[in-house]
């Protein structure tokens, strides 16, 4: 395989077979030599935090200033063409590592929201499309194991490196709506908890289940120019017997508070993390405007409307009989 020279500088050697164990041995080597990396795991026990419930459904915000950047980040095409790209290894910091695997390195995130948030970035500069990856998302979920989520935000649902193709990871059970999707019946199910509209799969085969999400994902309407793909988040989950995969099909990026100018603004800008129960707020006054109500509604509002969902769960349904 071809690699930029830069990732030589970058990528250490696997020490087992188990991709896990060697995540967590570079996350700890990255601890000892990375400042900023340790401090942010430091960080991360220490957001502000609250749980809100709904029967068995949570959803919890947490204050976390390390994301500010990310929340506010501009993914306009003009301005992501402008900017060096923090996924390219030239525009690395020198204490950066990974691990490759195939042709995609798995990397610490230096501002993480969660415990073990890592970036799971293609070794070549290349598009944030997801139509002929399902086969290597499947298969990177079962290698890294039961502990972990790997997770996917599309060019327009919160990817910040629309550019660049990259997979997320973080732990498992820090995901609330994951262990929602735990008792759903197999194959395919739908959730709706707190006005989010999510289709769930779940399979113990990784080709029927390829072959069931692309569908899936060709069955969701096309936003116009200047996306190619449907606005979509993705987590997806093997235990160690089973996959699930939780596909969250989404209107737009961004609610209405985020761009409001007044007292009714509130950052929030949902990608996978949020669709999935972990709402980020920059700051204690941001965090501070979140309750139940305010979840519910920019979840509908960024969800993909109720009509094209209830087409496409009726689609899915015939499939599946
Ligand atoms: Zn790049």
């Amino acid at each position: 395989m071809d690699l930029h020279p830069q990732w030589h500088r970058v990528l250490i050697k696997r020490e087992s077979s188990n991709l896990y164990h060697d995540v967590e041995r570079m996350l700890e080597r990255g601890y000892q030599t990375w400042p900023t990396l340790a401090s942010g795991r430091e960080a991360i026990g220490k957001l502000l935090r609250k749980t809100f419930s709904e029967r068995d459904s949570h959803v919890i915000t947490q204050a976390n200033p390390m994301r500010l950047q990310s929340l506010r980040a501009d993914t306009r095409a003009t301005t992501i063409a402008a900017r060096p790209c923090f996924l390219c290894p030239e525009h690395f910091p020198p204490e950066e590592l990974g691990i490759l695997w195939e042709h995609l390195a798995l990397l610490p995130n230096p501002f993480p929201a969660l415990p073990e948030h890592l970036t799971i970035a293609s070794t070549r500069h290349e598009p944030q499309l997801i139509a002929d990856r399902w086969n290597l998302y499947l298969r990177l979920a079962r290698e890294l194991g039961p502990s972990m989520a790997v997770t996917f935000n599309g060019a327009g649902a919160g990817a910040s490196a629309p550019d660049h193709f990259h997979f997320q990871a973080c732990r498992a059970d820090a995901l609330p709506l994951l262990s929602e999707a735990q008792h759903l019946k197999p194959c395919f199910a739908t959730i709706t908890s707190w006005g989010r509209r999510v289709l769930t799969f779940r399979d113990d085969n990784l080709s029927a289940l390829e072959h069931r999400l692309s569908f899936a994902h060709r069955l969701l309407p096309t936003p116009p120019h200047p996306f190619t793909e449907p606005l979509l988040n993705v987590v997806i989950h093997f235990d160690g017997q089973e996959f699930r995969a939780l596909l969250i099909p989404r209107a737009k990026h961004r609610p209405e508070c985020f761009h409001a100018t007044d007292e009714r603004r509130v950052i929030i800008s949902p990608a996978v993390l949020e669709m999935a129960g972990v709402v980020i707020t920059p700051d204690q006054d941001n965090f501070n405007k979140v309750n139940e109500r305010l979840i519910r509604d920019v979840y509908g509002e960024v969800s993909l409307e109720e009509e094209p969902f209830t087409r496409v769960v009726h689609s899915l349904e015939k499939a599946s009989a």
